[in-house]
Order: C-alpha cells, then structure tokens, then sequence
C-alpha cells in the first residue's frame, strides 16, 4: 500500500511508492567522463576566472596565480549582479526591482578529480570555514535578505564543470522556499514552545529508524517525508540559527560529517550527481515585524538531494512528490554501506 506522509515544517505531503520501491542497483549510475582540459578552476588556470573575492592561500603567494587551497571568485555568468540600487517599483498589480545580488563560486581545491568524499577532513575544515567567512561579509550588505550557499555535483545535477566547487546567491527577497520553512517552524515553536530541528533530532534518536551517520556534533538521516530517493538531513545538535556562528571544533565534526555522508551515498549509489542546500537563517537588518523570533525557533541544517529521478508533470502541477524508496530502507542501505 502506498503512503502518505507529511512533512512537519511545511506540511507538505508526500507519496512513499511502497508498490514500486527501488533499491541503490535499481538506479543506473550516471554517465560521465569528468575531464580538465581547459578548466578555469584547476591551479594554474587562475587567469580564466574574474579576479578572486578571496581565498585560503599559501603565505606572500600574490592573488590569482597558483598556490591556494580554496578560491572565491565571482560566477563568470551571474544570476544576480553585485553594483546598483534596487529599484523597487510596481507596475499595477506587478513588482519589479532590480537584479541586484552577489553570485560566488567557492572551488574546493585545486585538483580537478578531487571529489568531496575524496578530500581530506582538513581540506574541507578549509571550505566550510569558507563558507563562514564569506556569509560574515555578505551579511554586512543591508540590500540582501538571504544567502544561499549550495553546491551542484554532475551534469544531472546542474553542474557545468567537474572541478568540485560550490556556489553562494545572496538575494533581495527571501526565496519562496526558505521563507516556507522558516514560517513553519515559527508556527511549530508558538504551538509548542520548542525548536522543531531540535525535535526532530531527538524523535530520529528514539526511532533510531532513519539515522545514516552520527557524530558528536551531526546527525544525518532520511527525514520522514523525504520528497526524493535517499534524500538526507544533516542537522547540528546544538540549537542555533545561523551557520556564520559555527566553532572551529564544529567545523571539523561538520566536515566529518559531510565527508562520510556523501561516501556512503557515492558508494551505495555509484557515484550519483547530486544537490546540497545550506539552509542558514535569513540576514536580519531590522524591517518591521522581520523574522524577530529566528534565534529561537530556527535551526540551521544541510539538505541533500541525490538526483535519481525526474521531476515530473505531477510534481510541478501540485508541489506533491513521489518518491520510490522508502526512507526507513534508504537510511538503512546507507548505515550499512561502509566507508
Ligand atoms: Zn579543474
Ligand atoms: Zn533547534
Ligand atoms: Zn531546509
């Protein structure tokens, strides 16, 4: 019998396929020859990037040339572009503004074949620390509303390029997504005086059903209502809203984390393209009434969406998902794949 099942932040359903469920095999792996010839984020190429926001590099090294670990540089072809004022203005019923935002890609390393689940945990304390520091200085910029850092791995993925690199959107609006999310954990903590992130850690540590991976300071699992085959949550379980506040020692267990997890997925799945999205909590100029009770009922987190199935006509009509494997099963394959 299939399942509905509901998410408890937005409320959305979703339908468990149970009739057709499919296991890791049942999912070919992706198609791909990875190649470097003319890749503008290999060491050495640093002149086929715009000049670098920033970057990890090697003492007295003079900006874009080689000898970084990690490098910021601006997106060759912004969604969003960074100099000029909003503009906002209506047009009868219809608001216009203008596309002010900043569109970054951070690349991981200088080695082209260097997956994520390949680096080293220091290697990636170095991105995610990255991370931190440019959320702390796009933060400081009163036009944007929300940074959102995200990374796409393979073609299916959206990814252009091979070279492991993931990007950072800093927008005008809160995007319709994160304000769906943060609007229902809002009414979950006026219900029932507690974070629901941290509720749900403790359900998933008493159901113990769903859980991938743990280490002292994550949890990773399949949530209830995944919407996606072997979708996974890594929450921190100390409470707190925004990812900029994260300590050295949690960067670590961060990039722990995130190391065995996507592992675990490339192996159990053969190297399946995939997304992740930092959900951190929106910039917080003061606006009237805007996002005044984050600090308590928001809780920052990773979400992780293996790309094996197509979003389809039923998925864009109703914001309805159908997914083929049971969560319970998914977490359990990816416990039981070793690495
Ligand atoms: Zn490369
Ligand atoms: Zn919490
Ligand atoms: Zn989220």
């Amino acid at each position: 019998m299939p399942e509905l099942r509901k998410d408890p932040i937005v409320q959305r359903w979703v339908i468990i396929a149970t009739e057709r469920a499919k296991r890791p095999m049942d999912f070919p792996p992706p198609d791909e020859t990875p190649t470097s010839k003319g890749c503008p984020f290999c060491e050495g190429n640093e002149k086929m990037t715009p000049p670098e926001i920033f970057a990890v590099r090697k003492d007295g090294t003079p900006r874009d040339g080689p000898d970084w670990t990690v490098r910021v540089v601006p997106n060759k072809f912004p969604a969003l572009r960074i100099e000029g004022d909003l503009g906002k203005v209506g047009l009868g019923i219809y608001d216009r503004m203008n596309g002010i935002g900043a569109h970054e890609v951070i690349i991981e390393t200088t080695k082209h074949e260097e997956k994520l689940e390949l680096q080293s945990v220091d290697s990636l304390f170095k991105v995610f620390n990255t991370y931190k520091l440019r959320l702390i200085d796009l933060k400081r910029d009163e036009r944007f509303r929300y940074i959102l850092i995200f990374k796409n791995d393979g073609k299916t993925a959206g990814a252009s390029l091979s070279h492991p690199h993931s990007q950072l959107i800093a927008t005008p609006v809160t995007p319709k997504r994160i304000r769906e999310e943060l609007l229902g954990a809002q009414h979950y903590y006026e219900y029932k005086d507690r974070c629901i992130f941290c509720d749900i850690i403790r359900e998933e540590a008493l159901q113990k059903e769903r859980i991938v991976y743990e280490n002292g300071g994550f949890i990773a699992f399949c949530p209830f209502a995944s919407r996606f085959p072997f979708e996974i949550w890594i929450i921190p379980k100390r409470h707190d809203p925004d990812y900029d506040s994260i300590e050295n020692d949690e960067i670590f267990a961060f990039a722990d984390m995130m190391k065995t997890t996507v592992a675990k997925l490339s192996k159990a799945l053969s190297h399946p393209h995939y997304n992740y999205v930092l959900h951190t909590g929106p910039v917080r100029w003061p606006r009237r009434g805007y996002w005044t009770t984050i600090d308590s009922d928001f809780h920052w987190h990773i979400e992780i969406i293996p790309r094996l199935t197509n979003v389809a006509g039923f998925e864009w009509g109703t914001g309805f998902y159908i997914n083929p494997t049971v969560p319970e099963e998914a977490a359990g394959y990816l416990q039981e794949t070793l690495v």
